[in-house]
């Protein structure tokens, strides 16, 4: 795997991206596979971040949905957790263009990033906890390759948690909550209900309720 010296006192970081046929979860390299040989046009690799890294805002969402991110290769892309993602996003001056969910539509995000504490596509939408932890190397390395980042959106219990691991704290400290907004040193980590068909289906997050979270972090950011 490829490293890079980051942090301030010299410890070693892997790079913030895996490579194409990372080989480190088993269970997801396995299921990766399958889905390639029945879906050759997917991307079905591990998905990257989307946005420059001098972003201010990070979004971490959970992991690619198997037909959306982890077929169209840019997260959230495709299917309906990026439709309403995406409008906030353009709602709130944090991307530019028009979201058509697809990776070649142009769409820019503005001062933002979205990654995922899972790169690869997960069964049923679901990461094992072994799966989250070996993932957060890449989590932590594209956090600590952010140098302007001042505020991270987590989408959902796990990203929060995988998130609070990766900055170094205890989830007993900071448990996740919808709304909260967290201090963690220089940083702000707001808590949002994940923006699934099935949290918006059932009334859990309304698109208020999302959307407010986001008109909160641009009027800190300013
Ligand atoms: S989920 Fe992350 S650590 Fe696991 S195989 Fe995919 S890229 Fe590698």
């Amino acid at each position: 795997m490829t490293t890079i010296s980051t942090t301030e006192n010299g410890a070693t970081l892997p790079a913030p991206e895996p490579g194409r046929n990372c080989p480190l979860c088993p269970r997801l390299a396995e299921f990766r596979a399958q889905v390639r040989a029945r879906e050759p046009g997917w991307h079905n690799a591990p998905v990257a971040s989307f946005g420059d890294s001098d972003a201010r805002l990070l979004i971490v969402g959970l992991a690619p949905g198997l037909q959306g991110a982890n077929r169209t290769g840019r997260p959230f892309t495709g299917d309906f957790a990026g439709d309403l993602l995406y409008a906030t996003l353009l709602e709130y001056g944090f991307a530019s263009g028009i979201y058509q969910a697809r990776p070649d539509d142009g769409l820019t995000l503005v001062d933002c990033r979205i990654s995922n504490a899972v790169r690869c596509v997960p069964p049923q939408n679901k990461p094992l906890p072994v799966e989250i932890h070996t993932c957060r190397q890449f989590l932590s390395a594209t956090i600590a390759t952010m140098p302007r980042l001042r505020a991270i959106v987590a989408l959902g219990r796990i990203a929060h948690e995988s998130t609070v691991k990766a900055l170094g704290m205890r989830n007993a400290a900071v448990p996740f909550a919808h709304g909260v907004a967290h201090k963690a040193g220089a940083l702000s980590l707001y808590d949002s209900y994940h923006c699934s068909r099935y949290n918006t289906n059932t009334g859990v997050l309304t698109p208020k309720m999302f959307r407010d979270v986001f008109a909160r972090v641009r009027a800190d950011l300013g």
